[in-house]
C-alpha cells in the first residue's frame, strides 16, 4: 500500500509518499509560500531534486502541484495519483472532540476548521489542504491524525488550570498536550525494543527539539505532558519560553508597551535558547558558542537541561515510578551532553547513563549503564510513518467492514 502523508500549515503543505511494504519513503517534499506566491521543493529516494517557483493563491494549486510532482517530470515516482490508497493528514488541534485517528467525511472537515480558534496558525491551514484534497482526489480516503489525540487519556485533575471552572466549560481552556504523534511513536517502538507490553511500563518520553514536550506515559496512556493550551508551555524551547509566572507575562507586557499579539510574538519567537544566549535557537549554534566560552549560551543550555530534568523528577512522582526514559527529536536524538546533563546526579532513582554509548547519535540504542534499573533509550521518532501506519489501518478496518 502507498500512503501520502501531508503536513499542512497556514502557508505550507509538506508531504511525504511512504510505501507501507517496507516502510520506505519514495519522495518528499514540500510546498511553501502558500498565498504569497508559491515554490516547489521536491526530493524522490533515488536522489532526483527538483525546485520551482509556482503560483500558489491556495492550498489548492499547492496541492496540485504536489500532485503533478509526483506523477509527472523527472522527479514522478507514480504513474497516476491511482496507485496510492490513502492520504493521511497530521492535525494540531483535535481538542476534545477527537480522540483518536478519524476517517475524513465533510463533516469532519467542518468541525476541524471550527477548532481554528484554538490552534489559529494550524487548523485552517489543515482544512483547507483536506478540501483541497478531496477535490482533486475525491476517490481517495483520507484519514486525519491529531496531535492532542494521545493525551486525551489525561485525567482532568492533571489538565485543568486553576482559572475559574466556567471559563473551562465555556472557552474549553485546558492543557491539551502536543506531539501526541510522535510521542505514541516512541513508546511503541520502546514496548518493542523492551519485549514488553507498553501497559506494563511506566515512561517519560523526552521529545526535545526546536519545539519540546516531555510526556508521562502509564498503562499505555499519555497521563500528563507538558505543552498545554497551546504548544508554548512547559521547557525552554528554541524560541519559545515556556512555563513561566503569568504575572511576568502581564508585567513585561505593560513595560514594553505590548499589546497581545506583540507579547505573543515575544513569548514564542523572542524568548528560549534564542532569547536568553543572544546567540541562536539552534542547539549546534550553541554548542558551538559553549564551546568558545559564551557565558549566555552555557546559561540557556543550563536551564534547558534543568527544565528537562524537574519535569522528569515531577513525572516519576506523579507516576510512582519509572521503568524508562525516551530521548528522542532533533536534540534528544543528537545531543549527548543535553542527555548527559539531564540524567545526571540521578542514580537514586535508577538513573545512569553509559558515557560510552551515550557517544552516539541519531541512532535507536539503549544508553544506560548495563546495572541501572531504569532503562534510557535514545529512539528517532517518525511522526510521518506513524500517521502513514494509522492511515493504513483504518482504511483497511473501513474495508473490512
Ligand atoms: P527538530 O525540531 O526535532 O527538528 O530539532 C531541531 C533541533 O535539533 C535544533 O535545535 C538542532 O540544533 C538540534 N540538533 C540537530 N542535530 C544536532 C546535533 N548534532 N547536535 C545538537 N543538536 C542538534
Amino acid at each position: 500500500m502507498i500512503i501520502l502523508v501531508v503536513n499542512a500549515g497556514s502557508s505550507s503543505l509538506k508531504y511525504q509518499l511512504i510505501n507501507m511494504e517496507d516502510e520506505s519513503v519514495i519522495a518528499k517534499g514540500n510546498c511553501d509560500r502558500i498565498g504569497i506566491d508559491g515554490h516547489l521543493s521536491h526530493k524522490t529516494a533515488s536522489g532526483v531534486k527538483v525546485e520551482k517557483d509556482c503560483d500558489f493563491p491556495t492550498h489548492a494549486e499547492a496541492f496540485s502541484c504536489l500532485v503533478d510532482a509526483l506523477t509527472t517530470g523527472e522527479g514522478a515516482v507514480i504513474s497516476s495519483m491511482d496507485e496510492i490508497s490513502a492520504v493521511g493528514h497530521r492535525v494540531v488541534q483535535g481538542a476534545e472532540v477527537f480522540t483518536k485517528t478519524t476517517l475524513v467525511t465533510d463533516e469532519i472537515i467542518e468541525k476541524i476548521d471550527e477548532l481554528r480558534e484554538l490552534a489559529p496558525v494550524h487548523n485552517h491551514g489543515h482544512a483547507l489542504a483536506l478540501w483541497a484534497c478531496r477535490k482533486i482526489l475525491p476517490n481517495v480516503p483520507q484519514v486525519v491524525v491529531f496531535d492532542t489525540a494521545f493525551h486525551q487519556t489525561i485525567p482532568q485533575k492533571a489538565f485543568m488550570y486553576g482559572f475559574p471552572y466556567e471559563d473551562y466549560e465555556q472557552f474549553h481552556v485546558r492543557k491539551y498536550g502536543f506531539h501526541g504523534t510522535s510521542h505514541r511513536f516512541v513508546t511503541a517502538k520502546l514496548a518493542e525494543i523492551m519485549g514488553k507490553d507498553l501497559k506494563d511500563l511506566k515512561v517519560v518520553s523526552c521529545h526535545l527539539g526546536n519545539g519540546s514536550s516531555i510526556t508521562a506515559v502509564q498503562d499505555g496512556k499519555s497521563v500528563d505532558t507538558t505543552m498545554g493550551f497551546t504548544p508554548l508551555d512547559g521547557v525552554l524551547m528554541g524560541t519559545r519560553c515556556g512555563a513561566v509566572d503569568p504575572s511576568a507575562v502581564t508585567y513585561v507586557a505593560g513595560k514594553h508597551g505590548f499589546g497581545v499579539s506583540e507579547m505573543d510574538t515575544y513569548m514564542n519567537k523572542k524568548s528560549g535558547m534564542l532569547g536568553i544566549s543572544g546567540v541562536s535557537s539552534d542547539f549546534r549554534d550553541l554548542d558551538a558558542a559553549v564551546a568558545d566560552g559564551n557565558a549566555r549560551a552555557a546559561l540557556a543550555k543550563d536551564m534547558f537541561n534543568l527544565s528537562v530534568k524537574k519535569i522528569i523528577g515531577s513525572y516519576v512522582a506523579e507516576m510512582g515510578g519509572v521503568d524508562a526514559i525516551i530521548f528522542t527529536a532533533g536534540v534528544g536524538e543528537n545531543d549527548r551532553s543535553v542527555r548527559w546533563d539531564v540524567c545526571e546526579h540521578l542514580e537514586y532513582l535508577g538513573i545512569k547513563i553509559d558515557p560510552e554509548k551515550n557517544k552516539y547519535r541519531g541512532k535507536q540504542m539503549d544508553i544506560s549503564i548495563d546495572w541501572a534499573r531504569v532503562r534510557v533509550l535514545v529512539i528517532p521518532t517518525n511522526e510521518e510513518l506513524m500517521i502513514a501506519k494509522d492511515t493504513e489501518r483504518l482504511v483497511n478496518e473501513a474495508k473490512a467492514q
